[in-house]
């Protein structure tokens, strides 16, 4: 059974385990790096990426996951995690970011908490049906630009009408700037299980580099 750790420093991990456990993968907390090399995959969850970024360095995972993910460990940053995974980010994140994704990534561009809102968002390039993906959007950032080879999976049209990408993939590395493990469609994190982990070409646990 594919194994994917959850980041549970702060956030909302315990939703993401329980979408993973519903498309039939085994879910692991993660807090040490010694829990980093008994997993296949690591999601960074939703929350505030600014106490996430200062925890990961307080619990010393920083340079383990950042080295984990330069050298093919599939990762999927959700909303804050997503921030994380950035190798550029607007809106004083304070921190260094995990710089594994070539993006440019604008931290609560939305605006305010109450700003957050719901959107439709069209899901084609995922396996299975055909049916618009619910977008929770939680006072989330704005990817303002892609580069090298990412590839935007999902994006969003604006109210403006223009269209922003909202899931982006580069490899085995995934970044969604909603939701998905607040809903009961669970089609992301089995595509992320699926394509993302499954499909990785990077190998077994044990073959791969340790932390
Ligand atoms: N605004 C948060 C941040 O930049 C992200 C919010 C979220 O993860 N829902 O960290």
């Amino acid at each position: 059974m594919t194994r994917v750790g959850v980041l549970a420093l702060q956030g909302d991990f315990r939703e993401h385990a329980r979408s993973l456990r519903a498309v039939g993968a085994e879910a692991r907390e993660v807090r040490t790096p010694q829990e980093l090399q008994s997993i296949d995959a690591l999601i960074i969850p939703g929350g505030e990426s600014t106490t996430i970024a200062r925890l990961l360095l307080a619990y010393d995972l920083f340079e383990p996951i950042r080295t984990l993910g330069a050298n093919g460990f599939p990762l999927w940053g959700t909303c804050a995690g997503a921030v994380l995974l950035a190798d550029e980010v607007q809106g004083d994140l304070d921190r260094e970011p995990l710089a594994l994704m070539p993006m440019t990534i604008d931290r609560n561009a939305y605006g305010r908490q109450i700003d957050s809102f719901e959107a439709e968002l069209g899901a084609s390039t995922l396996n299975g049906s055909q049916a618009p993906f619910p977008g929770i959007f939680i006072r989330a950032p704005r990817i303002r630009e892609v580069r090298e080879d990412v590839e935007v999976l999902i994006e969003h049209t604006t109210e403006l009408g223009e269209s922003e990408p909202v899931a982006v993939r580069r490899g085995p590395l995934l970044a969604t700037t909603f939701h998905p493990e607040l809903t009961s469609d669970h089609r992301l994190h089995a595509y992320f299980v699926e394509s993302c982990v499954q499909g990785n070409s990077v190998g077994s646990r044990a073959e791969r580099v340790q932390p």
